[in-house]
C-alpha cells in the first residue's frame, strides 16, 4: 500500500453508508467479522454496527474521516469493505466513493490523483488504513 493512498486520510465510505452484508461473513458463523461489531438488519443480512442510522460510523472506524483514519478490523473486515473501489470497472471515478467524499467536502479522487495513483481497492486503503 502506497503511503500515499488517499484512503489513509478519508474514510468517508465508512461513515456515509450502511455496510451490510450477508450474516454469516460474522465470526460466529464462521467467518471473520467480530459479531459484537454487527448489528442484524434481516434475516439474510447484518451490517456494520454504526453503519445502520441516520448518521452513519462504523464503530470499526477509527479516527477523523477527511484527516486521518484506519480499520480497527481491517484484515477481518467484510467483503463488502474489501469489494468497493474508488474506481469502476471502466477504469471511471467510483460514484460512492465521489458522494461520500463530498459529504465530507473532500474532492474527488480522479482530480486529485493522476489515474494511475487511485488505488486498486479501497478498503485496502482506507482501510489498512
Ligand atoms: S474508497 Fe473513496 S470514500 Fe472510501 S476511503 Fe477511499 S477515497 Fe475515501
Ligand atoms: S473498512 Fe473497516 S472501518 Fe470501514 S466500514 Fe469496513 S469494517 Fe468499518
Amino acid at each position: 500500500m502506497s503511503v500515499n493512498n488517499p484512503c489513509l486520510t478519508c474514510g468517508a465510505c465508512c461513515a456515509f453508508f450502511r455496510v451490510s452484508f450477508y450474516w454469516a461473513e460474522a465470526d460466529d458463523a464462521g467467518g471473520t467479522v467480530p459479531v459484537q461489531l454487527t448489528e442484524q438488519v434481516n434475516a439474510h443480512l447484518r451490517c456494520m454496527s454504526g453503519t445502520n442510522q441516520q448518521s452513519p460510523r462504523c464503530r470499526a472506524l477509527e479516527g477523523t474521516p477527511g484527516e486521518k483514519v484506519s480499520c480497527t478490523i481491517y484484515h477481518l473486515r467484510p467483503g463488502t469493505c474489501q469489494a468497493f473501489d474508488p474506481i469502476d470497472e471502466q477504469g471511471l471515478p467510483n460514484d460512492a466513493c465521489r458522494r461520500a467524499r463530498a459529504h465530507y467536502g473532500l474532492a474527488p479522487l480522479d482530480t486529485i490523483l493522476p489515474p494511475t495513483e487511485v488505488p486498486a481497492a479501497h478498503n485496502q486503503g482506507t482501510i489498512a488504513r
